[in-house]
């Protein structure tokens, strides 16, 4: 199992440094997964340290005199990645014993684990002010037209994004939407997020239905450093044999990327993926083909 060291680590970042961090690889409903008993699951309820979050990518900016922190989705375990930035985040400048709220949070899609955090931030909990969230102009007006997301709204600011319009969050940080083909029930997109800082480049791409479908992928993850991706099964095994509804298979990712410039690192892992084992044949495979699996608090300096 991958593990994290530690329930509730706080990450140290370098000084003077972009780097972004991970804080959480599994696909939507987590590890253990909602009323599961699988193996893997019963291990993780038994055992609070193979828990594992669901995904979700942080970016830390230590060069300003205030460190800068940003979220990649407000997943259901927000509570548990907004406190292994607790370092960086700092105390609140009013309330000693609160974090300081985020400097802002980038959302992917609509899907459960990648928005289910954002009640968090309202009044019953975080009460954040004006927390800047950025989304899809769509995705914005879905949140708006929901009365259930009223009280979260009025604490946070949304900033609508186009497709392929970037945010320049600070010098040498440029943060660019990029859609993605994913299952899209409500017509609000998917995206991908390139994010650039002062050195290198890294790619988020949590959930993607098929590489294939995705036109001019192959230009844009040739020009990234690290591309950090979708392997939420390995095979059809974990799904009784049936193909998988919006990801691509763990094998033909190796293959599509065997190809590109950029180096690859898997996240967003379902329960079943046997990727999550050290010691399972899936996990041999892919690291014998140089590809890296995420793990809660891996860094990238950028
Ligand atoms: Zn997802
Ligand atoms: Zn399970
Ligand atoms: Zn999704």
């Amino acid at each position: 199992m991958a593990g994290r060291n530690g329930f509730s680590q706080e990450l140290v970042f370098a000084e003077g440094a972009v780097t972004a961090v991970i804080l959480g690889i599994m696909q939507d409903g987590g590890l253990p997964h909602a009323g599961c008993r699988c193996e893997r699951c019963v291990a993780a309820f038994n055992e609070p340290e193979k828990i594992e979050y669901a995904a979700c990518l942080g970016l830390v900016d230590t060069r300003g005199a205030e460190t800068a922190v940003y979220l990649f989705d407000a997943t259901p375990d927000i509570k548990y990645q907004l406190n292994l930035l607790a370092v960086a985040l700092g105390p609140h400048p009013d309330r000693p014993n609160r974090l300081r709220q985020p400097d802002g949070i980038f959302l992917t899609h609509a899907h459960m684990g990648h928005i289910a955090g954002l009640p968090q931030l309202g009044p019953e909990a975080m009460a954040v002010a004006r927390l800047p969230v950025y989304a899809s102009y769509e995705m914005g007006r879905l949140l708006q037209a929901t009365p259930l997301w009223e009280p979260m709204l009025k604490n946070v600011r949304l900033v609508p994004l186009q497709l392929e319009q970037y945010v320049e969050v600070a010098q040498d940080i440029k943060i660019t939407a990029v859609p993605v083909p994913h299952r899209d029930e409500w017509a609000v997109g998917t995206f991908a997020y390139k994010i650039e800082g002062p050195n290198r480049t890294l790619f988020y791409v949590p959930d993607i239905d098929r590489w294939e479908a995705w036109l001019d992928g192959d230009d844009m993850l040739n020009s990234v450093d690290v591309a950090l991706v979708d392997a939420s099964f390995y095979s059809k095994d974990e799904l009784n044999g049936l193909n998988p509804v919006a990801h691509p298979l763990v094998p033909h990712t190796l293959k599509f990327f065997a190809d590109l410039d950029c180096e690859l690192v898997l996240t967003h892992f379902n329960h079943t993926n046997p990727v999550l084992d050290n010691d399972s044949q899936a996990r041999s495979l892919v690291e014998a083909a140089g590809v890296q699996v995420a793990q809660t608090g891996q860094m990238f300096l950028l």
